[in-house]
């Protein structure tokens, strides 16, 4: 069991870049059982990427009631529909707000063996991969927030509180 700290906002390796992933070693299994074991210690947490660890690799975990999934080199492949619904984050404690994404997505990766597979999800799982693979490219969910409230602002009639 590895709990690793989670990083915050305002932790500029949340706004980095995260390096793809060229062999699946013994220490990005180790990685991704810091994730599971980080995640999990939450109590709360439904997916964790690794630079939310400290760690500017392509690795996320994610578990939305269903089970761990690992996924290294997350890619999208497919999305389709959309929804808009109400999002979190560990590194942004007590914040939450409405995000729009696609409401079905598929995802290609490698798991914790180096071997390719996909994986397609609905709804609060869909939402959760790409939450994770946002972290990857230095994104929060925070930035989906501000613009959508930007479009708001566009168009008075939709305003919410
Ligand atoms: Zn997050």
């Amino acid at each position: 069991m590895a709990v690793k700290i989670i990083r915050m906002e305002g932790d500029p390796v949340l706004r980095q870049v995260a390096k793809p992933i060229p062999e699946v070693t013994s220490n990005i299994q180790k990685l991704l059982t810091d994730l599971a074991d980080t995640m999990y210690d939450t109590g709360n947490g439904i997916g964790l990427a690794a630079p939310q660890i400290g760690i500017l690799k392509r690795a996320i975990v994610v578990d939305v009631g269903e089970g761990l999934i690992e996924l290294v080199n997350p890619e999208v492949i497919a999305s389709e529909g959309e929804q808009i619904g109400p999002e979190g984050c560990l590194s942004i404690p007590g914040v939450s707000g409405d995000v729009l994404r696609a409401n079905r997505v598929s995802v290609k990766a490698l798991n914790r063996h180096g071997e390719e597979f996909e994986i397609t999800g609905e709804g609060m799982l869909a939402r959760c991969l790409l939450h994770e693979i946002d972290h990857l490219n230095g994104i929060l969910f925070t930035d989906h927030v501000r613009r959508m409230a930007t479009g708001a602002e566009q168009r008075p009639g939709k305003r919410k509180k």
